[in-house]
């Protein structure tokens, strides 16, 4: 991401005719903006209008990307191996032959010179322009060359991303609208503040929308082709709660928007603040509540509910802020910062939840299916010199604070005997070398079915279990939770979900450990009631989500969730268990919902 940006402030009124499309709200909230759109797959990028000053510098920066991407073709065209067959080294020599044609580097650069435009932007305009010409060949052969072509500027755009990065600024009305919206940008982008957020495909769980809800941003998702339908500059409103976008709205609309803008506020009545310290049910069993927040300043944000400590921090959230791994000094920084916020309610750090596909290094070897890829404790035993340098890192800020290990999307013991053998080695290399370190537990996510078919083994080597529910319902139910359109299947409450999550609770009794759940489906007000009579007695959760759901728990007696859960057990279908669940609320608990929750019915 670059520097400065594109956009007007104008608030005034479009002449242009209204138009309403219904989405998918993901984060609540409404917002008046302007569009800023972005473009990329793995890089993801907007259009930046430099100052004069800016743009021999841009051209540099250009260059450079062109010259890594050039020393990548010649390694990949001369690697040795099966996967580097004869064809293999063509293609690459071709990509680099497009990569040295002078025509097609210097257009480039003349279009960041001339439009005083962003490289990232400039490599888009002209590869466009390449591919039309390309496609109106008549030979099929020259014609379908446009792919490479495509290949070769999707390699210069995520050079551009190698480098140096400068911080995103955005306008301060800016709603960033994308076909997807990657974690990585959204860290980018956040710190430039946006107001809205609209794509085309993502999930309730998808982590950009689970960041979007942290910092409170609005988004809605599920609008299809959105980018073809509007431009950068476009005055727009954003409506998290009704699943609603509106282009070019009229002078009435915005006049009635206006009085609605709003982010979702944390409940912060002194009623709440009074009943800090664990909430109880109203059969006095006391249930935890903790955070899963990315920084000391949201985890602070939520301390006035009763909440314990961050039950998850998603330390990828750092590969994202420091464009790649971040080194042993950056981690230690983090770490004891968040254990600093916390006291002795304690850090829950989870080694990095990233896919090969965010490796610089493997951008050439995709993964077909990256959900059941390289990714998580699986990368991170693969790549064993970065897990030693976040273990060291947690070791160090362990010490004299309470700091917890957790690994993610383990499918067996043998996961966790790996990773406690790397641990227990970097303990004996820092005591030997005088450096004081603590003794972190170690805790597994539980969220990969053969995790919860092996939930008694797991539980005998680890100090507590997390429950993923996001990855669980993906993996149990075989539904991509990223992927809107089928979104219909990802049932939280279909019948093996709520077995598998019983089967966990006991086996975390069986073992006297503790099992945290941690998924989306924890800051449900909605699905709180049932995780509750399935045994569940801590939880953790977007802090925004802590106050609708100490309002649930401190409302509803634990016999009561028990029942419920029994005659949701009972159930075969996710549509029979969510009309079960629905009626429980409407007819019992509707006092405890505020009626944006009831509205939205998110089941
Ligand atoms: C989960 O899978 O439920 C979880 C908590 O982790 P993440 O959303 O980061 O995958
Ligand atoms: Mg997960």
């Amino acid at each position: 991401m670059t520097t400065t940006s594109i956009g007007q402030n104008s608030t005034e009124p479009s002449e242009r005719g209204e138009i309403r499309l219904k989405a998918k709200a993901v984060s609540r909230g409404i917002a008046i903006g302007r569009v800023v759109c972005l473009f990329g797959s793995d890089r993801q990028f907007y259009r930046v209008q430099l100052a004069a000053k800016d743009i021999e510098p841009e051209v540099r920066r250009f260059k450079a990307a062109v010259r890594l991407s050039s020393k990548q073709l010649k390694k990949l065209a001369n690697s040795e191996g099966p996967k580097h067959s004869l064809a293999g080294h063509e293609i690459f020599e071709t990509h680099r032959l497009i990569l040295e044609d002078a025509s097609f580097v210097s257009k480039i650069e003349a279009t960041i010179r001339e439009r005083k435009t962003n490289a990232e932007w400039a490599v888009k305009v002209v590869t466009d322009e390449y591919v039309a010409k390309f496609k109106e060949i008549e030979d099929e052969h020259f014609r379908d060359r446009f792919v490479d072509l495509e290949d070769v500027a999707q390699r210069i755009t995520n050079a551009l991303g190698g480098g140096q990065r400068t911080k995103v600024r955005l306008d301060s009305d800016a709603v960033i609208v994308a076909k997807e919206l990657r974690p990585s940008t959204m860290v980018e982008i956040y710190d430039g503040d946006p107001v809205a957020l609209i794509t085309e495909h993502g999930g309730w769980t998808s982590h950009t929308f689970i960041l979007a809800r942290e910092v409170n941003i609005p988004a809605v998702t599920g609008l299809k082709k959105i980018l073809r339908r509007l431009d950068t500059g476009d005055q727009v409103i954003v409506d998290g709660y009704a699943g609603q976008v509106i282009l070019h709205p009229n002078e009435e609309t915005l006049r009635e928007y206006r009085a609605a803008v709003t982010r979702v506020k944390l409940p912060t009545s002194p009623q709440l603040i009074e009943h800090s310290g664990p909430p109880r049910t109203l059969d006095s069993r006391e249930i935890i509540i903790r955070a899963n927040a990315d920084l000391p300043t949201v985890y602070r944000r939520s301390r006035p509910l009763g909440v314990k400590g961050i039950g998850l921090f998603r330390s990828e959230f750092l590969f994202n802020r420091f464009g790649g791994f971040p080194t042993e000094a950056q981690q230690f920084d983090a770490y004891k910062r968040l254990a600093a916020a916390v006291g002795s309610d304690g850090v829950k750090i989870r080694t990095f939840d990233i896919g090969s596909g965010q490796l610089v290094e493997r951008n050439d070897d995709r993964e077909r299916n990256p959900a059941l890829g390289l990714r998580a404790v699986r990368l991170s035993l693969a790549y064993p010199k970065q897990l030693r340098v976040q273990l060291r890192a947690i070791l160090r800020a362990a010490h004299d604070s309470t700091v917890d290990i957790v690994i993610p999307m383990v499918s067996s013991v043998s996961e966790i005997r790996d990773v406690r053998k790397i641990l227990n080695s970097e303990r004996e290399r820092l005591t030997s070398s005088g450096i004081a370190c603590g003794d972190p537990g170690v805790g597994a996510m539980i969220e990969v079915p053969a995790a919860v078919l092996s939930a008694d083994d797991i539980f005998r080597e680890v100090d507590f279990a997390c429950l993923g529910t996001n990855d669980l319902i993906q993996y149990l139910l075989a539904v991509d939770r990223d992927n809107e359109t089928v979104a219909n299947w990802y049932r939280t409450l279909h019948p093996a979900v709520l077995r598998a999550i019983k089967m966990v609770i006991s086996a975390s009794e069986r073992s006297k450990k503790p099992v945290i759940v941690c998924g989306e489906m924890a800051g449900s007000p909605f699905y709180v009631p049932v995780l509750l009579g399935l045994g569940v007695t801590d939880l953790s959760m977007n802090v925004n989500s802590i106050g609708p759901v100490r309002a649930v728990i401190s409302g509803i007696a634990l016999e009561e969730a028990r029942a419920l859960a029994e005659e949701v057990l009972e159930l075969s279908s996710p549509a029979e268990i969510e009309a079960s669940v629905k009626n429980t609320v409407e007819s019992k608990w509707a006092h405890l919902y505020s009626p944006d929750f009831l509205d939205a019915r998110r089941f």
